[in-house]
């Protein structure tokens, strides 16, 4: 089955409006292309909640603070409209940076969660480019539900707050990271990693693995993640920007593992060229 591409935005609410009309229920699954399994499981999440799937690929050019990872974000329309077919979606969103950011465009999403904190403090302005994206995206569609993966769970933080704080009538539903059986996490940019660095990328896994079992064993958060640290960082391949245990319900840091707050560990880092992130509950 071919999917119709909307390209603008009068198309995209076109399409939505119909499937309104008949009763139906949108749900939207952002993604900026790349496609693999992990989105798949967004869209099959939304096809099972909602009637009408919006898929929408737009690699957002103001959320991304470093130019070449921009410019090299690897992306295949053709291949992904494949991919796409093979699955619930019902229509596919494909703006040009033009149609999302006209000439003139001069306002902007900021959620201030307090601290600059995990990817926020690495990557100025991100999220600010997330939040405003995916608010046009929230509006452009009129979705009733919209995906997130867990996989960029600050991502997901993040969209929660702003549908609450903006009140947009509109459900953010999280769904679980999917892996490769060696546990990497997918992720578009994977496919950025040399035949070498991608046998060693299962190890940010693995170090989350490390400090959970150590922390669910009654060790303290930094002894653990100082020594699981260490041995990511032994051969200097991998540079860590950040290993820490927070809470999933406030992301506030933990030092101790307590059920109630929902620990989870997260970590991001370089590999070579490519930046990694990945979070697992503990
Ligand atoms: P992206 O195209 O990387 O911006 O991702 C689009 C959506 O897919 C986001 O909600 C991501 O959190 C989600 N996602 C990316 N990778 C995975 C994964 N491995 N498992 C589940 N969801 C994912």
């Amino acid at each position: 089955m071919t999917i119709d591409v909307a390209r603008s935005i009068p198309e995209i609410r076109n399409i939505v409006a119909k499937a309104k009309q008949d009763g139906q229920t949108v749900g939207l699954v952002p993604t900026m292309g790349g496609l693999h399994a992990g989105h798949i499981s967004l869209i099959e999440h939304a096809g099972s909640l909602c009637d009408h799937v919006v898929v929408s690929v737009f690699v957002n050019p103001t959320q991304f603070n470093r130019k070449e990872d921009f410019e090299n974000y690897p992306g295949n329309e053709a291949e992904d409209l494949k991919v796409l077919s093979g699955t619930c979606t019902n229509s596919v969103f494909a703006p040009s940076a033009t149609e999302v950011y006209p000439e003139g465009f001069a306002t902007s999403v900021t959620v201030s969660t307090g601290d600059k904190i995990l990817c926020d403090a690495h990557r100025p302005g991100h999220f600010d480019g997330v939040a405003t994206v995916v608010t046009k995206l929230f509006l452009q569609t009129g979705a009733d539900i919209a995906c997130f993966g867990e996989k960029d769970y600050q991502q997901l933080f993040i969209v929660k707050r702003l549908v609450a704080d903006l009140n947009i009538p509109l459900r953010i539903e999280p769904v679980p990271t999917v892996r490769e059986t060696d546990g990497l996490a997918l992720s578009s940019r994977n496919a950025r990693l040399t035949p070498e660095e991608r046998l060693l990328a299962p190890r940010l896994h693995r170090a989350l693995e490390q400090v959970a079992d150590a922390v669910r064993g009654g060790e303290a958060a930094s002894l653990a993640i100082a020594k699981a640290q260490t041995w990511l960082e032994s051969d200097n391949r991998f540079d860590v920007e950040y290993l820490e245990m927070r809470s999933g319900k406030t992301l506030e840091i933990l030092e101790r593992h307590d059920e109630q707050d929902e620990p989870r560990v997260f970590i991001a880092a370089n590999l070579g060229k490519v930046r990694l992130i990945d979070n697992i509950g503990v």
